[in-house]
């Protein structure tokens, strides 16, 4: 790749000024990092190689690599730079000033149907990009989407490869990884077996949360959480959901088909009438 500078001769801290905390994860801490000649900001993924062990620095290369496959793509976050250090790798990323969808759904509680729909189409644009180049990212949930500036969900990308996978034949991944409560039932299985069609099922949880305010499969207990999952048994709670349009709930129950191959595509559904004419319904309805 000749667009994303690997960089080897001058360390890190001589290129960038270290700044206020972004978030923090199992490997890797994220930061504000000022360039010095210039003065831009970036937010800069650290990611502690001394405690990895082999499988974990496949996965930093993977990351790396499925990060500079999708950032051509429309909603996902740039990476602009790699410093390859001893100890330290670092990821020199765009700044999302916005924070996380998370915080942002917490601070809204529920999204109309229209913000739903903001939000579900820059998802979906996102995964079909990487769907044609048949990357799965495996962790989608309102943590790794993250908004350039606050309030604005035009501005959503899709951030976070450190679960990202190449899938080169069909069926190929086998790794369970993921967030309880987003995870497919594919990939409860006992001898996985799934492809990046997961992705859509994460995606369909998210807009199930945004439009009702709480997951379709949850519990206190993971267990409980996976049952529900593999059966794929939720219900439009007439509480949170009786004024929600048809349109919704059948893209809803589309993306959450437990059967991966009856399941709606990323493309598919970035087509469906609801994403595309849905704000013609919801005049309507008015
Ligand atoms: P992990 O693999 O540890 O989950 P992430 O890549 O998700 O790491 O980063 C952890 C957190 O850091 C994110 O959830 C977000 O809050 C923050 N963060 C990551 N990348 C950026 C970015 N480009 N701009 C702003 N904040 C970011
Ligand atoms: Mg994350």
């Amino acid at each position: 790749d000749q667009d994303v500078k690997s960089v080897v001769s001058v360390s890190f801290d001589d290129v960038y000024q270290r700044g206020r905390k972004l978030g923090l994860g199992a490997f890797a801490v994220v930061f504000v990092g000022t360039h010095r000649p210039t003065g831009a900001e970036y937010a800069v993924k650290q990611i502690d190689r001394s405690t990895m062990v082999w499988g974990d620095r496949d996965a930093l290369q993977d990351e790396i690599a499925n990060l500079k496959l999708a950032r051509e793509g429309p909603n996902i976050v740039q990476l602009y730079e790699v410093y390859e250090e001893r100890a330290f790798c670092y990821l020199i990323m765009e700044l999302m000033e916005g924070g996380e969808l998370l915080e942002y759904i917490i601070e809204k509680k529920t999204f109309t149907e229209t913000e739903a729909r903001i939000t579900t189409s820059c998802v979906l644009k996102a995964l079909s990009y990487m769907h044609e180049r048949r990357v799965a990212h495996r962790d989608i949930k309102p943590e790794n989407l993250l908004l350039s500036q606050h309030k604005d969900l035009k501005s959503i990308k899709l951030a976070d490869f450190s679960f990202a996978m190449y899938v080169k034949k069909r069926n190929e991944c086998r790794t369970l990884c993921g967030t309880p409560g987003y995870l497919a039932p594919e990939m409860l299985e006992r001898f996985p077996a799934y492809d990046v069609k997961c992705d859509v099922w994460s995606a369909g949880c998210l807009l199930f949360l945004l439009i009702g305010g709480y997951l379709p499969f949850d519990d206190e207990d993971d267990e409980v959480i996976f049952d529900l999952t593999r059966d794929g048994y939720f219900e439009f709670q007439p509480e949170f959901f009786s004024g929600v349009s048809t349109g919704a709930k059948e893209l809803i129950t589309r993306m959450l088909t437990v059967n991966a191959k009856k399941r709606i595509s990323s493309s598919n559904a970035l087509k469906c009438d609801w994403i595309v004419n849905g704000d013609a319904e919801v005049e309507e309805r008015q």
